[in-house]
């Protein structure tokens, strides 16, 4: 049993912290959650001090890949305070694979919820291709049974899925109590809504408002990377604040749509130019204090990764890093009116896609959510409680209260006072087990 005593309460449910608190711990569940001064700790309990710091529930990424083991590492997640991940696409054996790892103990790790495949009923990127599955849209119920049969967490659809494919497959999902996350080409911005898509991910939502002349005959035809380039050629001309933005707005709402907007794979851009995009800039102190921390392939390849995008960005012309800059703005813009319009925003980071860590990036994540225009507690909740909602599991994970996951991060100073105290973690508890992250990072170095 363990006591965590004293400490401020960020319960993840988004109501304010009151007086000091203390929670106990009991096996994998929190089982009581109480004022300090009222609170006995049980006799035999082991006792953390919290007093003047901050607990929070652990933190969930809900776009990950773990398709790539060498880039991703388990125990990186704990390390950043990520106690759940969702991998939004990557064939069942493999996931299955990772999450027996973490299960059986063999490595420290978080919570592992996945939607196997990412479904396509069109030709497929070759490039993805061992992640994708191409389907027949004429059998679409069957296909999700069978990802439902094998115990998926929700259904992640691709690129070439059209409208009413989604909308079968939606349908079913639901009946089968999975939700549905989509990556938009052919089914186009408040159309996933309609289908009744769950969580639009990253910007690709956005595509609908393209002005005349950009419109794109066949959307599906361009790979992810060509269609992200197209995003970033008309953006910067948006007005975030014009009507079509608020039908879309509209649209994903009344639906109940959230966007998970992934913004940490945007803010590369900016960055690379060397323009201040808070922590997420390539010079960022904070970034290269983590480097020597990381386990060698994963050094390596951010070291890798920064120097094409900086090569690439120094190439740029005056006019195209102006246009740039307003695409970012208004990227920033879109996802901090769809939270004021009243839209649920998700935390999620698409790791470990280029110069995206897993785990760290979460927390670059939730300061660019805070940029954007997200209250520091608006952010905290972005990554507790709405992805346990969203994934309809608020009774397992995302907020503090007896009966949940004992997931928990122990934070030196206040995340709602800063956002980038959200990095001062001195304790990681998972499942009731209590980790320091220096000494999880320590474990991945080599030698
Ligand atoms: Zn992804």
């Amino acid at each position: 049993m363990i006591a965590v005593v004293g400490a401020t309460l960020i319960d993840g449910t988004g109501h304010p912290p009151g007086e000091a608190a203390t929670v106990i711990v009991d096996g994998d569940k929190v089982t009581s959650v109480g004022l300090a001064r009222t609170t006995t700790v049980p006799p035999g309990a082991t006792v953390i001090d919290a007093r003047d710091k901050f607990l929070t529930p652990g933190l969930v990424d809900m776009h990950v890949h773990v398709h790539t083991p060498d880039k991703w590492h388990p125990e990186l997640f704990l390390a950043a305070g990520v106690t759940t991940m969702l991998d939004l696409g990557g064939q069942l054996r493999d996931v299955a694979g990772y999450r027996a790892v973490v299960e059986s103990g063999a490595r420290p790790g978080p919570r592992i919820l996945f939607t196997g495949p990412m479904l396509e009923e069109s030709e497929m990127y070759p490039g993805f291709a061992g992640f994708c599955r191409r389907f027949d849209a004429t059998r679409t119920e069957a296909e999700v049974d069978a990802l439902a049969d094998a115990g998926v967490d929700g259904i992640k659809l691709y690129v070439t899925v059209r409208p009413d494919t989604a909308r079968r497959a939606c349908t079913r999902a639901h009946e089968r109590g999975l939700p549905v996350f989509m990556h938009q080409h052919a089914t186009c911005g408040a159309e996933a809504a309609l289908a009744g898509v769950d969580s639009v991910e990253h910007v690709n939502v956005f595509g609908q408002l393209a002005p005349e002349g950009f419109w794109l005959a066949e959307p599906a035809k361009l790979n992810p990377f060509e269609y992200g380039g197209w995003l970033w050629r008309w953006l910067g001309d948006l007005d975030p604040r014009s009507d079509p933005v608020r039908r879309l707005y509209d649209g994903l709402i009344a639906a109940g749509t959230a966007l998970d907007p992934t913004l940490v794979l945007y803010a590369a851009r900016p960055g690379a130019i060397g323009d201040d995009v808070g922590d997420t800039s390539m010079d960022d102190p904070e970034r290269t204090r983590l480097l020597p921390l990381l386990p060698t392939p994963v050094a390596k390849e951010l070291v890798t990764r920064w120097a094409e995008r900086r090569g690439a960005a120094l190439g740029a012309s005056e006019p195209a890093k102006h246009r740039m800059r307003r695409a970012w703005d208004n990227i920033l813009a879109l996802v901090g009116g769809f939270q004021r319009a009243g839209g649920m925003v998700l935390a999620g980071t698409d790791c470990p896609n280029v110069a995206i860590v897993s785990g760290f990036s979460l927390l670059r994540e939730l300061e660019l959510l805070v940029r954007a225009g997200l209250s520091p507690m608006e952010a905290i909740v972005a990554a507790t409680r709405r992805p346990a909602e969203r994934l309809g599991k608020s009774d397992v994970f995302g907020t503090i209260a007896p009966g949940r996951a004992a997931d928990l991060l122990l934070l030196a100073a206040d995340p709602l006072a800063d956002i980038r105290n959200i990095r001062r973690i001195e304790r990681v508890i998972v499942g009731g087990i209590v980790y320091e992250p220096g000494k999880l990072l320590e474990g991945l170095r080599p030698g």
